[in-house]
């Protein structure tokens, strides 16, 4: 779906839970997270209106392994061909085997039934990415390390465009924003200074991957909203 106040050749497709984002540069494109089962049809819709293929996907770039953005991740880097790009410590969520613990076990509970109703098979991550690293795609984009939800949840920042896709830093519905539930972020204590990191990047659009209205500008004043009432307090 195109909106007018996003940049061009950016398409951010809606999925079932989430957003999957389509950033085309001429004949090639990247995607940002893959959506679960059923969202590869909104997806082959998007590219044949562009007059692409799936082959022209270079890149993917995994924000984080949760099912809901590496649903079908195993799917894509087959009938694509691309490199599958993503932080080394999401491996584990892409398999399934991270060792959730206490009030994060929903988390877990939720990830095993929606792998099994999904009939999800593992993908793999092929580059495994840094903090800071410039990755060579829509005029380059930058990794930006935002753990809190998981320990290898990155964001991408476009110089270019001044564009953060912050990935699930933080969930925008109707005039609603907040963080993610903490029964599913695995390390909550590093949200404020991944928050503050973003702050200091002070991207002039944000999209987060859970939204009801694109509106990058619009997101950029929920996250400030989400520091002024979780964090600013404790740096007075
Ligand atoms: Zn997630
Ligand atoms: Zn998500």
């Amino acid at each position: 779906m195109k909106k007018k106040n996003l940049p061009p050749n950016l398409y951010s497709i809606p999925a079932l839970f989430g957003h999957v984002n389509l950033l085309v540069d001429g004949e090639e494109c990247v995607l940002i997270d893959t959506g679960m089962l059923g969202e590869l049809r909104p997806i082959r819709k998007q590219l044949r209106t562009l007059g692409l293929e799936w082959d022209s996907i270079k890149a993917i770039l995994l924000t984080h392994g949760h099912l809901d953005h590496a649903g079908n991740l195993e799917k894509l880097a087959r009938i694509t061909g691309a490199t599958v790009y993503g932080h080394s410590e999401e491996q584990i969520h892409i398999e399934g085997k991270y060792p959730y613990r206490g009030i994060n076990r929903v988390c877990g509970l939720l990830e095993f039934l929606g792998r099994a109703v999904t009939f999800y098979k593992a993908g793999g991550i092929d580059e495994f990415i840094e903090d800071g690293q410039t990755l060579p795609f829509w005029g380059g984009l930058k990794v930006v390390h935002l753990p809190g939800h998981t320990k290898g949840h990155c964001g991408f920042y476009s110089p270019k465009h001044d564009l953060l896709f912050a990935g699930d830093l933080f969930l925008s519905y109707f005039c609603f924003h907040y963080l993610p539930p903490v029964f599913f972020s695995n390390c909550p204590e590093f949200f404020e200074q991944s928050f503050r990191k973003v702050r200091d990047l002070n991207p002039t659009q944000v999209l987060p991957c859970h939204h009801i209205f694109t509106d990058g500008y619009r997101f950029r004043r929920s996250m400030d909203k989400i520091w002024e009432r979780k964090f600013a307090n404790r740096n007075q």
